[in-house]
């Protein structure tokens, strides 16, 4: 079934309100098998509300409007959809009732507009609202349906996931299942390349990327019958991309990010950690700090921005800094080693680099980072040249040294478990 998304109001048109209930929406919809082909937004205008509304139904099986569905004038989105079905409106006695409750409780005196919101299309659904005065309502029509839910987002969501989609998942046959292999450690456009043959012959399930910081996430989506089914035909795709990307992939569970992949291989194999970060000002640490059950790895975050902190923090040379300066290998090194002497943890992340906007020099431009990791004395370290704001260079730093310390405890496991390691 095909639905069609219309928000009402000019405040959106004209950008002073983010049409977050569309984007809400639509994800909604899509989990229950719809699709959306249409999203508009149209004015507090009589006018054209009717002719989206005509346009909507046309093309589309069920319409859902949000907004408009207020006491006041500009509040026509129900008159305008009852006008284009042809619905006469009646005083709902019910509606009338449970808004003179909720006014009542809050001790606050009713305006005869608000009676405007007790008047419901003759054969409609009444959706009461838990959370305002706007009941919702859904009316069916030639096969064809149309629901409307009142604006604010705190009292379309609750409605939708307690009332519309019971409603919905009665009118549709199909069910989506999708599941998401997360990657780290490879650029978006290197990632796609990688499976390119497989995105090229898509159809069910289909493959979507999305980058984010520092990841790759590939949403494997498949429509089937009933769940079992659509896992089925999912599962196959999972276990090639997984295989493509070995251990580059850190997750397929949803609730799984990318730093709760590191906590839990560090508690797994029993390893404490501590951050050394200089231009990322704690943000590793704050990202590692986002997991719960971390306080049994997570030894000391040290923030070591200047170069006095650098030495007394993190026992970096007086000597390497004058020679290398603050952002080099040899000070990353130094703080991962210092840092994991003071701290005495098993892994010991550090982070040095310009994040600009300036500071930069032609040999030390904004962007180039050192991160080193020092897991158990094994310390390495890596060059990166990252590019964009200073605040997407300190994200981007997070991710990679997330990444980072992941591969390196990988192979620090690897290794002990080969026996070319002491533990
Ligand atoms: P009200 O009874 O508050 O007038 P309503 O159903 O008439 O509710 P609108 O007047 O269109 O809804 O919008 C009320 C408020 O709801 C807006 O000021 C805005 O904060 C929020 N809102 C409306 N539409 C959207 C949207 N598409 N996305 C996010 N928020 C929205
Ligand atoms: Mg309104």
């Amino acid at each position: 079934m095909i639905v069609e998304l219309v928000s009402v109001g000019t405040e959106i048109l004209l950008g002073n309100i983010v049409n977050t209930n569309a984007a809400y929406l639509s994800e909604k919809c899509a989990g229950l098998g719809l699709f959306c082909y249409y999203q508009t937004v149209v004015g507090d205008n009589e006018e054209r509300l009717h002719s989206t509304i005509k346009t909507a139904l046309d093309r589309s099986d069920i319409v859902i409007l949000s907004g408009g569905l207020g006491p006041t004038q500009d509040d026509l989105t129900k008159e305008v959809a009852a006008k284009v079905l042809g619905k006469e409106l009646y005083l709902d006695e019910h509606s009338k009732e449970r808004i003179k409750e909720y006014f009542n409780k809050r001790d606050i005196m009713i305006t005869e507009n608000n009676w405007k919101q007790a008047m419901i299309p003759k054969g409609a659904i009444i959706v009461d609202n838990e959370n305002g005065t706007a009941p919702g309502v859904i009316m069916e029509e030639n096969g064809k349906i149309v629901i409307l839910l009142p604006g604010p987002p705190n009292e379309l969501i609750p409605m939708f996931e307690q009332s519309i989609v019971p409603y919905l998942k009665e009118k549709t046959t199909d069910v989506l299942y999708s599941q998401t292999v997360k990657i780290c450690g490879i650029g978006e456009s290197k990632a796609e390349s990688m499976i390119e043959d497989l995105l090229k012959k898509q159809s069910n399930p289909t493959i979507a990327p999305y980058a984010k910081t520092g990841e790759v996430h590939f949403r494997v989506t498949a429509r089937a019958l009933d769940e079992k089914s659509a896992k089925k035909l999912c599962k196959p795709i999972v276990k090639e991309l997984k295989s493509r990307f070995g251990d580059k992939v850190y997750s397929t569970e949803e609730d799984v990010t990318l730093e709760k992949s590191v906590v839990d291989l560090l508690l797994t194999h029993n390893l404490t950690v501590s951050t050394i970060e200089s231009c990322t000002g704690g943000l590793l640490a704050g990202r590692l700090i986002n997991v719960p059950g971390v306080s049994e790895v997570f030894k000391t975050g040290y923030v070591t921005y200047s170069n006095k902190a650098k030495r007394k923090f993190a026992g970096v040379k007086k000597a390497h800094l004058i020679k290398h300066g603050a952002v080099s290998d040899v000070v990353a090194v130094d703080m991962a080693k210092g840092g994991a002497s003071i701290t005495k943890a098993d892994v010991t992340v550090s982070i040095t680099g310009i994040a600009g906007p300036d500071g930069g020099t032609e040999e030390k431009p904004v962007g180039l980072v050192y991160i080193a990791c020092n897991v158990k004395g094994n310390i390495e370290v890596k060059e990166y040249h990252f590019s964009g704001s200073r605040d997407k260079i300190r994200q981007t730093c997070v991710a990679s040294a997330l990444t980072f310390m992941r591969q390196c405890v990988l192979k620090y496991i690897s290794e002990v478990t080969f026996g070319r390691k002491e533990k």
